[in-house]
């Protein structure tokens, strides 16, 4: 049976424990909640499916191997992150949302444990994120389950002689790349590409080129980078079909030999198949008609509340449909998100003279972005509309998917 809390805070619940909820918690409990009056009053409860964060970006490297990049250095305890706000300001539960109502401003959860529960909240953010076809590519769950996926893959990788990748996407570029290295090697400087590769690794790509948001003379760079280590791109087709039913998709069949029929009629055997394409919103607790038609949470985009949700309600991140998904606008989206929170707080509040007389305004950088590293020492990509050398892949990207950034992420002090 659900029990509902009993408390007399005002709860400001943060859906999602990565990039978008663990940030804004940080916004929030160093920059809002000291500045309102009664601040032992406010308390941001933030719920995630896992005790662990990881930087998300770092998947297609960290899934095949701890001596190319360590899982110690990449899951971090969230609760840590948090010992340094006062305990009656914060608080964690391990669990996911299952049902919101915003008509009653209640969200159901699920602990972890199994118990069901409906939290009332003052202020809500949704920030659950999507989910990557392939289990291999991000939490869906507590961490320690994706890291037994990660074992699974292991263990068949070793005894993988093909691979097909669906999806020319940068997960599925980077992917390719990242195998293709680790299992193959790379081709010498003279060589355009890598002549008979120990394991061969096809890429499946939808349009006439790889890396879709990048132009198009990048993506063919990309083919031949990618090339280099043993891997072929077959553009301008689509998977059809796979059999047997969900390899790569469930954790069941996640390691399972498939045939993968193409649109192009033609049918590829694989010891491996990994679908890297496409990403499902995390939103199934959310009323339809709060959702867009792609499932995300229609989002107003200057000010990233949900109006339609009624007051105190907000999204940003992958979930919500204000920008395209990426961190960079997940990074500028968090202080304008949090400065508005404050702004609504202080209005309901005894001290609204001290609200900031107008929103903070968010406007996507729809530049052209994106850094693609293939493999531990190549890599494209552009950013804020300039194309950039491998080199400088490597070095923003590359040699440790980013996780020179994710420390401060996670501890709040980019926020400082
Ligand atoms: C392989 C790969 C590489 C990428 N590389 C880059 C890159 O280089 N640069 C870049 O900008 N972007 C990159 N991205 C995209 C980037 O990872 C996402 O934009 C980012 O992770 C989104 O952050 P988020 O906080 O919105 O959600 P997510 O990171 O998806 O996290 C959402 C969290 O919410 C949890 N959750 C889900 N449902 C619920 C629920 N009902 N209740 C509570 N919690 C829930 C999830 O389990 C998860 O922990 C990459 C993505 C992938 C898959």
């Amino acid at each position: 049976m659900a029990s509902s809390q009993n408390t007399s805070k005002k709860q400001i619940i943060i859906l999602g424990g990565s990039y978008g909820g663990i940030s804004v918690a940080h916004q929030l409990l160093k920059h809002a909640i000291p500045d309102l009056p009664d601040n032992t009053s406010y308390e941001v409860v933030l719920i995630s499916p896992s005790t662990q964060v990881m930087c998300r970006p770092a998947c297609p490297r960290a899934m095949i191997s701890d001596r190319i990049l360590p899982q110690e250095k990449l899951f971090v305890d969230i609760v840590k992150q948090f010992d340094q706000y006062p305990t009656s300001n914060f608080k964690f539960i391990h669990g996911t949302a299952t049902k919101l109502d915003h008509q009653e401003h209640v969200v159901s959860i699920r602990r972890h444990e199994g118990t069901d529960e409906t939290l009332h909240y003052y202020a809500l953010v949704i920030a659950t994120g999507a989910t990557s076809k392939s289990p291999l590519l991000g939490l869906s769950g507590d961490a320690s389950e994706l890291r037994a996926r990660w074992a699974d893959f292991r263990k068949a990788l070793s005894q993988a002689k093909s691979i097909v990748i669906g999806g020319g996407g940068p997960s599925g570029v980077e992917t390719a790349g990242e195998l293709g290295e680790y299992l193959n090697g790379r081709a010498g400087w003279f060589s355009s590409k890598l002549e008979n590769p120990k394991v061969p690794i096809t890429v499946i790509n939808a349009q006439d080129t790889i890396l879709p948001q990048l132009r198009p003379k990048i993506g063919k760079q990309a083919e031949h980078r990618l090339a280099k280590v043993g891997v072929t791109v077959i553009n301008n087709v689509k998977v059809q079909s796979v059999v047997p039913d969900n390899v790569g998709l469930t954790v069941d069949q996640l390691t399972s030999a498939a045939t993968i029929s193409l649109s192009s009629d033609q049918k590829l055997t694989a010891d491996l198949y990994i679908p890297a394409f496409g990403t499902t919103p995390n939103t199934s607790f959310v009323p339809q008609p709060l959702l867009a038609s792609d499932g995300r949470v229609k989002t107003n985009a200057t000010t990233l509340r949900v109006d339609d949700a009624g007051p105190f309600v907000y999204a940003l991140g992958d979930a919500s449909n204000a920008a395209r998904p990426a961190i960079h606008n997940i990074l500028s989206q968090i202080p304008v998100l949090a400065a508005n929170i404050k702004r609504d707080l202080l209005l309901d509040s005894s001290a609204k003279s001290q609200a900031t007389a107008q929103d903070v305004v968010f406007k996507e950088d729809t530049r052209e972005t994106q850094l693609v590293p293939i493999g531990t020492k190549k890599g494209v990509g552009a950013m804020m509309g300039y194309q950039v050398p491998s080199w400088v892949v490597w070095l923003i990207k590359g040699r440790d998917y980013w996780l020179w950034t994710t420390g401060r992420l996670w501890s709040g002090k980019q926020w400082n």
